[in-house]
């Protein structure tokens, strides 16, 4: 909005009001309704207080910014912090943010729930019972601290680093806490990956050595989602966005989804087809584009490894592109409409017809694929490679409307000190069973640690709820309850969970507006870095105030993770003798401890890129643009990295392999992240990967061994998969010839676009619009089971049972129902949160564990008036406790989608029933534990992983040896 323009407006109204002898009263904020606040005026902003109304009382405001932490998007809010309490009043968005451009979803607004939830922790608090016996006293910061520390440092003392581990769930950051790890020397970094999206990172790993994509939505001319975009799925506000832009200019959007999702009611052609059968559709898809010549020769031919490919497995073939495009129109001819259609129960017709969408979007296709099927199935790996191949055949790749590899559109900057990469490996997260796993194997720990792999000493939860979030949550507490496998256990969270109630140590911190972090993620073809801040201490900070610690703006005694691990690595190492705290002092004050001010400091003025100019502009230091702002844009339009050339500078003693790969003894390029590289094996004579010569020019390329897109891959194949060595289909474990003619398939993987697992649970309008997780059902299938909406069902899995309530609909396909995992919150006492947390008696006999629900939601006195008015008492069923562990033996990542019996409840149960059996479990953990291929029979070199496969905090190369070198066994997985 012009304010000049604005002012006119407004002068004018106010002369025609007076000259009816009239008052005339402008508007607080002198700005049009629709407009944001102008950042010039974020001092001081005016608007009517709405409780006041009709009386006319005006508010000042100071705005500022910080991002949201309930999804992964990090979308740009702004505090509105009232001048006269300098309490925060209210969450908007921020305009100044590039990635959501001012906009939220329902939950941003609603971390000021969070905030002012009357159930939240606002201390530290110590267990004073047995472990999940719900006793607690309240301590000091100082006693925790004390305590944590020392049993740290005795672990790393006696040689026992392993005994060190972090578990998180969302980071919310940039590799903050793998620095802290790094400096700690453990391989002691846990995600929760393996259960979200390791198999979607996987597909794209395999071809461009980066394990997600970021597609151009807003210049695309088709859109195809093997997700919920417009709803909830990944990078969901600043994707959906851009989704409806490309469709508002005319894009075709093309939604995979077997439910009747939001983002399926906005499609030009929804596909629903059966679960795990993605692949199949995507591959008769491709076979279309390769039949019909309607892929781009030149991308394939310049960019393809079909050259290693021919060599490799055609070798007596001549190694020409005719060849292999003779070779290529083989591969994929069974993949015709009709047996996709088979496969999935989509209309061969359908499927055509996409099929052509496709073809028509040349250069401008984009496409996205995270958890969805890729994480619901066995193999689901391959749904994701298969939609990229899709992108590589149309050269849509890093062009304009295309998809780019995610790290282009995406910035880490480095940190003020770079601990060395650890000397020890963890093999309680990195199992040689899983040598190819994209992330660590989070959700087996209670199966490794009961077998005897291993103990914790220390084990840290952050932002992470594994009783609830992970499969098989019974086996989870089994493991957490015996102090002989987990010594000591520190929950770091905002709000209670069902794990923090078998913690020793729980550590309030801080939601998205009381802490520091930054974080960068690839949502257009753009590069951003954004800052989340405690917004109180901004605030104060900018009235004169000097804050050198984040509790003394936060509620209670509420802290940050940043300024905690900076406070909890000099307990271990006070007198440096571990070298540990030198990477948590001060540059400025050598023997001082470094402060978040200067660790953000430091990289706002050396790292990124572009800042210090823009900041210097308005004369301010980087850090205090960031401050005020909340967001920098570093680049817009970086478009195809691959194709620049690479400097003769970086190419000293180049050599280059028979199919293009060049290497360098040049030192690496100064800003890794401005055109990344990855980390492929360096050549015989110790050379690194520089680039890749396509047509005689050396190009950037990408990280993979070969510089180029691996269609091929040889890493597969050298590992013991070479059935898996091109994108193909696998069928799933819930392929309907694997199931019982009784069996239906549960999809249990889809979010609600207003709740966020474990935090969002105590934001009070979320909960008032989303609180249960009734059971999708087909009509044909109700009928048969005699259901209707409303009536109880029992869900009958590997392991045990739950009841819940039926929603009968057409918007799922017949024998496949669905259950979303937000739901289900439980306590077994009263403490703990209580807008979406039922109270529930648990029973245990030798691994057959029993939950019934006592009290479900209800009204309560609190300092908040709103809980007395809490109507709903059904908070759901948590069916994740049902789920046994199915790991893939390619990616790692939980396979969650269940063959099921679904009946009609009996009598006596009752909805919220559960019962599982940890023995039956343990079974089946260790029946897909036997399809894995270990590396110490697999490895082709005596290493735990191939080195140029990302890990989230890397040791040392030494430690990739496995301890004993055993003789390889081959390939093809014999
Ligand atoms: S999409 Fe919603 S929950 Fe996610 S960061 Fe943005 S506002 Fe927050």
């Amino acid at each position: 909005m012009d304010l000049r323009k604005l002012n006119e407006r407004v002068s004018a109204a106010r002369r025609a009001t007076e000259a009816r002898g009239e008052t005339f009263y402008p508007g607080p904020s002198r700005v049009h309704l629709a407009a944001f606040p102008p950042k010039e005026r974020w001092d001081d902003w005016v608007e009517l207080d709405s409780k006041a109304w009709p009386a006319r009382v005006e508010k000042r405001y100071m705005l500022v910014p910080t991002t949201c932490f309930n999804c992964e998007s990090a979308c740009g809010l702004l505090a509105y912090v009232d001048r006269e309490t300098l309490q925060v009043r209210k969450f908007e968005g921020n305009p100044e943010h590039p990635g959501s451009r001012g906009r939220n979803c329902a939950k941003g607004p609603a971390t000021l729930n969070q905030v002012t939830d009357p159930d939240r922790i606002l201390y530290p608090l110590k267990r004073a019972g047995q472990r999940g016996e719900g006793k607690w006293v309240r301590v000091s910061w100082d006693e925790a601290l004390d305590d944590i520390a020392s049993r740290i440092r005795r672990a790393l003392s006696e040689g026992r680093p392993n005994e060190v581990m972090y578990h998180v769930g969302r980071p919310g950051e940039d590799g903050y806490t793998e620095r802290v790890l790094a400096a700690w020397g453990v391989d002691g970094h846990n995600t929760h990956t393996n259960v979200c999206s390791s198999s979607g990172r996987s597909g794209y790993h395999f071809w461009m050595g980066l394990d997600r994509p970021s597609p151009d939505h807003a210049n695309a001319s088709v859109i195809l989602l093997i997700s919920s975009h417009l709803e909830s799925g990944h990078y969901f506000n600043p994707h959906a966005q851009r989704v409806i832009e490309g469709k508002q200019a005319g894009a075709k959007l093309i939604v995979f989804d077997t439910r009747l999702s939001n983002t399926a009611t906005h499609a030009d052609y929804w596909v629903s087809p059966y679960p795990g059968s993605e692949a199949a559709i995507l591959l008769a898809i491709a076979n279309h584009l390769i039949q019909h010549r309607r892929y781009d020769r030149e991308f394939v031919r310049r960019w393809w490894n079909w050259q290693e490919y021919l060599e490799r497995e055609h070798p007596g073939v001549a190694p020409t592109f005719e060849q292999f495009e003779g070779i290529l129109r083989t591969l994929y001819a069974d993949y015709t409409f009709e047996f996709a259609a088979s496969e999935s129960g989509v209309d061969a017709a359908v499927i055509e017809e996409v099929a052509r969408v496709v073809g028509s979007a040349g250069t401008r296709l984009s496409t996205h694929s995270w958890r969805s099927a890729a994480a619901g199935n066995l193999g689901g790996w391959q749904v994701s490679r298969t939609l990229f191949l899709l992108n590589a055949l149309l050269g849509a790749v890093a062009t304009p409307g295309g998809t780019s590899p995610n790290a282009w559109n995406k910035f880490v900057p480095r940190p003020i000190h770079v601990p060395p990469h650890p000397q020890t490996w963890n093999e309680l997260t990195w199992p040689r069973e899983y040598p190819l796993a994209t992330n660590e194997l989070s959700f087996l720990l209670p199966h490794l640690l009961k077998q005897g792999r291993g103990r914790l000493e220390v084990y840290f939860t952050r932002v992470y709820n594994p009783v609830w979030t992970n499969p098989d949550g019974f086996s989870w507490i089994e493991a957490l309850a015996d102090d002989r496998l987990v010594g000591l256990h520190v929950a770091l969270t905002p709000t209670w969970s069902e794990t923090a109630f078998f913690a020793d140590y729980v550590l309030p911190m801080g939601h998205g507006s009381e802490r520091h972090d930054i974080h960068s993620y690839e949502q257009y073809d753009g590069q951003w870095v954004g800052f989340r801040q405690p917004v109180l201490r901004a605030a104060r900070e900018r009235l004169g105030e000097v804050i050198s610690d984040t509790r003394e703006v936060n509620p209670g005694e509420v802290w940050e993770e940043n300024e905690f691990w900076i406070e909890l690595s000099w307990r271990i190492d006070p007198d440096g003798q571990l070298g540990i705290r030198r990477h948590f002092e001060s540059r400025r004050t050598p023997g001082a401890k470094l402060t978040v001010d200067e660790y953000y400091g430091y990289i706002f003025d050396h790292s990124v890129p572009g800042l210090p100019e823009r900041a210097a502009a308005e004369g301010i230091s980087p850090l205090q643009y960031m401050r005020r702002y909340g967001a920098f844009e570093i680049n817009r339009r970086v478009g195809p990295l691959h194709e620049e050339r690479v400097p003769p500078a970086e190419l000293e003693d180049v050599a280059v392999d028979r199919f293009g790969r060049a290497y360098t003894r040049a030192p690496k390029p100064p800003d890794p992240n401005v055109v990344p590289v990855g980390s492929p094996d360096p050549d015989a004579d110790g050379r690194r990967p520089a680039g890749v010569e396509v047509d005689g020019v050396i190009l950037r390329g990408f990280p993979t061994p070969s510089g180029r897109l691996e269609f091929y891959s040889p890493t597969l194949v050298g590992w013991g998969w070479r059935e898996y060595a091109l994108p193909t289909y696998i069928r799933s474990h819930v392929h309907r010839s694997r199931l019982a003619p009784d069996q239906l398939v549960l999809i249990p993987t889809f979010r609600v676009p207003m709740q966020i697992h474990t935090r969002s649970a105590n934001a009070k309008w979320l909960d008032e619009i989303a609180h249960t997780n009734p059971l999708w059902i087909h009509p044909q299938d109700a009928r048969r089971i005699g259901v209707r909406t409303g009536e109880p069902v029992a869900v009958e899995t590997e392991i045990g049972r739950f009841v819940l309530k039926a929603w009968v609909t057409e918007g799922i396909r017949p024998g496949v129902v669905a259950c979303s995992h937000h739901m289900g919150r439980w306590k077994v006492r009263d403490t703990g949160q209580r807008q979406m947390m039922a109270t529930v008696a648990l029973e245990q006999d030798r691994g057959r564990w029993g939950m019934r629900r006592a009290q479900g939601a209800h009204a309560y006195a609190s300092s908040d008036p709103d809980t007395l008015r809490i109507w709903w008492t059904d908070v759901g069923v948590h069916q994740n406790l049902a789920f046994p562990v199915h790991p893939d033996p390619v990616s790692g990542q939980h396979c969650w989608h269940q063959a099921v019996r679904v009946t009609k409840a009996a009598a006596t149960d009752r909805v919220g029933d559960i019962v599982v059996d940890t023995k039956k479990a343990a079974e089946v953990y260790r029946s897909w534990l036997a399809t894995a291929r270990p590396a110490d029979r697999y490895s082709p070199d005596g290493t735990r992983r191939p080195y140029w496969l990302l890990r989230p905090l890397r040791p040392s190369k030494d430690a990739y040896r496995l301890p004993e070198r055993r003789e390889p066994a081959g390939v093809s997985g014999d």
